[in-house]
């Protein structure tokens, strides 16, 4: 299988035309490409940053201000959700059950739920196979010092004990195009999840070329 690329724009860029411009140059890699909630319905993207962690189905809403919840990702094409980004956990102060409720809620209407974790203690018991982890180590994530691929190693197969090898690992933490293959080739993640690199067009295609 080809390994999944994550691109996780964060909150970038600040106008749609940007948002397109980007769009349209890594569209074609057939990454899992995150860009915020405001640009999702003009780019047709396939993923998203975060959701409400309740699923007002049926009603399709709920007294929830200012939040989105999965069943609107759901309904307009969004396949993928990263939930519990190290970011939300830090700023939002989201908890492992805060996040827990919204992997529930997410796979209830059939979104493929991406976890970040930075410790086995994030992982909920009795994971749904359909969950796929993002091993994010605190220390790699955006500073430019990715994890050493022998120490990330040693986590994914930590994560594969505490899951029983049923769940995807990805990788996260400063990848760029240089380093991309380590952590697939020589760590053996099942994919990448890419923050500040994805924002760079060029270097975004050449981690997936140099990874698939
Ligand atoms: C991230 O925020 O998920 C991430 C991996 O960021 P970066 O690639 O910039 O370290």
């Amino acid at each position: 299988m080809k390994p999944l690329i994550v691109a996780n724009w964060k909150c970038n860029p600040a106008t749609l035309k940007e948002a397109k411009a980007l769009f349209d140059q890594v569209k074609n890699t057939r990454a899992v490409i995150c860009p915020p909630f405001v640009y999702l319905s003009a780019l047709k993207a396939n993923g998203a940053q975060d959701c409400l962690w309740a699923s007002p189905a049926g009603e399709g809403g709920g007294a929830y201000t200012g939040e989105i919840s999965p069943l609107m990702l759901k309904n307009m094409g969004i396949k993928y959700v990263i939930l519990g980004h190290s970011e939300r956990r830090k700023y939002f102060k989201e908890t492992n059950e805060m996040i827990e409720k919204k992997l529930q809620a997410a796979l209830k209407v059939g979104l493929k739920p991406i976890l970040c974790i930075d410790k086995i203690s994030q992982i909920p018991t009795d994971l749904a196979a359909e969950v796929v982890v993002a091993y994010e180590p605190l220390f790699a994530i955006g500073t430019g010092k990715a994890c050493n691929p022998e120490r990330a190693e040693k986590m994914r197969m930590a994560i594969k004990r505490a899951t029983g090898g049923k769940n995807p690992i990805l990788y996260g933490g400063s990848v760029n195009a240089q380093n991309a293959r380590d952590y697939i080739y020589q760590a053996w993640f099942q994919g990448l999840l890419v923050g500040g690199a994805s924002l760079k067009p060029k270097e975004f295609v050449d981690i997936v070329k140099n990874v698939c």
